[in-house]
């Protein structure tokens, strides 16, 4: 062996991460590629088939003019866009590159080595690698047939918790738990613990307000929300948060001051201001998850009923559900394999539009005819 190469070794091994880093499992996102097959249907990433409407794709054009600029820092046009829309307070808003960086931001900022974050068994990834990376432990609780269990967050409490992690609607499950039950749980928390309310997909929800009003009667709540999902904007990383005055202060003092670009400030500005594209999206993803659910479910395929953009298809097993994910993809339908989520028998479907809705329920019920 060469010596370089022992010194070298030697060297690396010297050099190490801080704590916790080195048990993240890095994250995996849904695949957009299948061997040998040219043309795919992507469902695997819950993103909205439309995309976003004209005003946001002319709002991000027009910004080719301005890239010799830096972006505001403060980001006041954007809050200012979005508590008008949702009935907020623009000061208690936090803009973020995806809800992903807002969410990495409350772990940095709340839990090191000896704290622990809560997530719940079929939580959202991010939960857990963001408590990693901050040095703190990640701690499961166990759901109830796929449903949150406010009674076993609060029972999985210790004096070490100091933060919750919550998404509702969830992913990849698609149920949700009632405002009643998320009020008793942000009462219920000891001192010191913060509750994050994720609301990737609030938007989803007709007339639901992500949490917000809980936020504005409490010090102990956090929500996120994104623009990847019903804005259909996931390829620009644009999310945002609304906490108590002192969380968002605490937040802002570790966020890069140019954490958004322009482009990214501007299209979401028009994007939370097109009311009639989300109200189309919403309207569109509703009819088509029912139709989707309903075929499947025809064909022994159930699921739970979706607050969201995808449906989680449970199977008889786990080898049924590998089964249908590799006939899927040998048509060129990618959908989600959530084992990692411990849902090892289920495949999470996007709700893609109508001609690749009826793609994957042609599949799935040529899968099980195929079986029967
Ligand atoms: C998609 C998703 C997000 C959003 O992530 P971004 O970083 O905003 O793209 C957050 N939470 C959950 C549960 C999600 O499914």
């Amino acid at each position: 062996m060469p010596m370089g190469q022992t010194t070298d070794e030697t060297a690396a091994r010297a050099v190490r991460p801080q704590p916790g880093i080195m048990e993240i499992s890095p994250y995996v996102g849904g695949e957009s590629h299948v061997e040998g097959v040219g043309e795919v249907i992507k469902l695997s990433s819950n993103e909205n088939p439309s995309g976003p409407g004209d005003a946001a794709r002319e709002a991000f054009a027009r910004t080719v003019h301005v890239l010799h600029r830096y972006p505001s820092s403060d980001h006041a046009a954007l809050r200012a866009a979005i508590a008008q829309v949702h009935g907020l307070d623009a000061d208690r808003i936090i803009c973020g590159a995806g809800s992903d960086e807002v969410i990495a931001f409350l772990c940095q900022a709340y839990v090191g080595p000896g704290d622990e974050v809560i997530h719940t068994e079929h939580g959202f990834a991010m939960y857990r690698i963001s408590a990693l990376a901050a040095g703190a432990t990640p701690v499961e609780v166990p759901e109830r047939r796929r449903v949150v269990d406010v009674d076993a967050i609060l029972a999985a409490c210790t004096g070490r918790t100091r933060l919750v992690f919550v998404a509702n609607p969830a992913n990849p499950t698609g149920t949700m738990i009632a405002g009643a039950e998320i009020a008793r749980l942000a009462e219920g928390l000891p001192a010191g613990t913060l509750l994050v309310l994720d609301g990737a997909y609030a938007e989803y929800v007709e007339g639901f307000d992500g949490g917000a009003q809980l936020v504005d009667r409490r010090e102990n709540v956090v929500m996120t929300r994104t623009f990847s999902k019903l804005y259909g904007l996931g390829g620009l990383r644009i999310g945002w948060g609304y906490g108590p005055a002192h969380v968002i202060d605490v937040l802002n003092r570790i966020r890069g001051p140019f954490n958004l670009s322009q482009a990214q400030l501007v299209t979401a500005e028009a994007a939370v201001r097109d009311r009639d594209h989300a109200r189309r999206c919403r309207v569109e993803n509703a009819r088509l998850r029912a139709w989707l659910a309903a075929k499947l479910a025809s064909v022994g395929v159930p699921s739970d009923p979706s607050q969201t953009n995808f449906i989680l298809a449970r199977f008889a097993s786990r080898s049924e559900a590998e089964a249908c994910d590799a006939f899927l993809r040998a048509r060129g339908i990618i959908v989600r394999r959530v084992a990692g989520y411990k849902l090892p028998d289920c495949l999470r479907i996007s709700i893609g539009d109508e001609a690749a809705c009826r793609r994957v329920a042609d599949a799935v019920v040529r899968f099980r005819e195929a079986r029967r």
